[in-house]
C-alpha cells in the first residue's frame, strides 16, 4: 500500500498538520485513482507510534502491524459487502462474487454505523485518536447518511471520520458540508502511463483510455479474463448478423452491468468519432473492421443510443430488472444500424 506520486503532496500537508486535522475528511475524485489506499495509509500514519520523518507510518511498530493485519482496535474500515468494488472487473475474478450467485449487498446501513457509535464511545486503545474510513460514503442508505450526519453535528473528541467519494454530488449537502473537502486530482496522463509501465501492465495507453484516465482502474481492466471477454463482446455485437438482442440479453445478464455500458458506450464513442474523423480512440486494439461498421450507422440513432447509454449509466448501481435494462439496449443498438442483416445505408 502507498500514496501514490500524484497524491503525494496531499499526503505530505495532512501529516504536516496532524495536530489540527479537522474532525471528518472529504476525498472525492474519480474512481480508480487510488483513493481508498491513499485513506488507508493515512490512517496508518496517523496511527503509528514511531512515523518516519515526514509522517509516514514506520511499518514496524506494534500500531502499523496490527494495521496491516486488519485489527488495529482504534480503526474501523465501513465498506459496503462487496467492498466497494461491485463495479470493479477484477471482484468477479477474485470469487468475491462468482457470476450466478446472489450479488452482496452494494450499501453501508444504519446498523454498520450504529455499530460504529459503540466503537467511538469506547475509550482509544493504543493511540490517543480513533480513526473511522467509509468508503465509498455514496454507498450509504438514506437513513445510513442520516445516522452518520448526528455524528458528525456533535464531533467526538479524538475521532477523525474520513469519507471518501466516487460521486459526492450524490452526499447529503448537510453531510458534505460537515467535512473538510478535498479534491484529490487524477495524475497527468504521462504520470498515470509511467505509473503503469512500472506495473509491467502492457498496452497502457489503451487501457487508460478504456478507463477514463484513472490508472489503477486501468490496472485492473489489464486482467486477461476481463480483456477476453470485452473482446468477445465486441466482436459479438460488431460482427454477428443479425444480432437477436433477446439471445444476447440471456448471454450477458450474469455479467456485470456496468462492463456492458461501458463497452457500449466504447463502441458507441468510437463509431461517432470515425463517422466525423475518421479516427477511434477505445477499440484501436481490437483489430475489427469499425470503418465498416461505421458505414452502416444511422447517425440520429447512434446519438439517441448514447444519450439513453447516458441515463442508464446513472442508475447502474440499482437495476431493477437487468434482463429488462439489457433487452431495452440492445434493442436500440440493433436501431442504430449494425447488426441488421440487410446493411442499411444511413
Ligand atoms: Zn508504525
Amino acid at each position: 500500500m502507498e500514496i501514490y506520486p500524484w497524491h503525494n503532496s496531499i499526503g505530505m500537508r495532512l501529516l504536516e498538520n496532524k495536530s489540527h486535522l479537522p474532525h471528518a475528511l472529504l476525498l472525492s475524485g474519480r474512481k480508480g485513482i487510488g483513493k481508498r489506499d491513499f485513506g488507508l495509509v493515512l490512517a496508518q500514519s496517523l496511527l503509528c507510534q514511531a512515523p518516519v520523518e515526514n509522517g509516514v507510518a514506520c511499518n514496524r511498530c506494534s500500531s502499523c502491524n496490527w494495521f496491516q493485519q486488519g485489527n488495529h482496535p482504534d480503526f474501523r474500515l465501513l465498506e459496503p459487502d462487496s467492498g466497494g468494488e461491485m463495479n470493479e472487473p477484477d471482484a468477479e475474478a477474485k470469487g468475491k462474487h462468482p457470476a450466478g450467485a446472489k450479488k452482496p449487498s452494494a450499501f453501508i446501513t444504519v446498523s454498520m454505523i450504529r455499530a460504529l457509535l459503540d466503537f467511538t464511545h469506547l475509550s482509544t486503545y493504543a493511540a490517543n485518536m480513533r480513526i473511522v474510513l467509509i468508503h465509498p460514503a455514496e454507498a450509504m442508505n438514506p437513513q445510513a447518511a442520516n445516522s452518520l450526519l448526528k455524528t458528525l453535528e456533535e464531533p467526538i473528541p479524538d475521532t477523525l471520520f474520513i469519507l471518501i467519494s466516487h460521486q459526492q454530488h450524490q452526499l447529503l449537502p448537510t453531510i458534505r458540508s460537515r467535512c473538510h473537502s478535498i479534491a484529490m486530482p487524477l495524475p497527468s496522463r504521462s504520470e498515470a502511463k509511467e505509473w503503469l509501465q512500472r506495473q509491467q501492465v502492457d498496452h497502457p495507453d489503451s487501457l487508460l483510455a478504456q478507463a477514463g484516465f484513472a490508472p489503477l482502474a486501468a490496472a485492473r481492466l489489464a486482467e486477461r479474463e476481463y480483456q477476453a471477454r470485452r473482446h468477445a463482446f465486441l466482436s459479438r455485437v460488431l460482427q454477428e448478423k443479425p444480432l437477436n438482442p433477446l439471445a444476447l440479453s440471456s448471454d450477458y445478464e450474469k455479467i456485470d452491468l456496468s462492463w456492458i455500458i461501458n463497452w457500449l458506450q466504447t463502441i458507441a464513442y468510437d463509431l461517432l468519432s470515425i463517422k466525423l474523423t475518421g479516427k477511434s480512440r477505445y477499440l484501436a486494439d481490437c483489430a475489427l473492421d469499425l470503418p465498416e461498421c461505421a458505414k452502416r450507422v444511422n447517425l440520429m440513432k447512434l446519438i439517441d443510443f448514447q444519450n439513453e447509454l447516458a441515463v442508464i449509466q446513472r442508475h447502474v448501481n440499482h437495476p431493477l430488472n437487468t434482463r429488462l435494462v439489457l433487452e431495452q439496449l440492445f434493442l436500440s443498438y440493433l436501431e442504430v444500424g449494425i447488426g441488421h442483416q440487410a446493411a442499411s445505408h444511413g
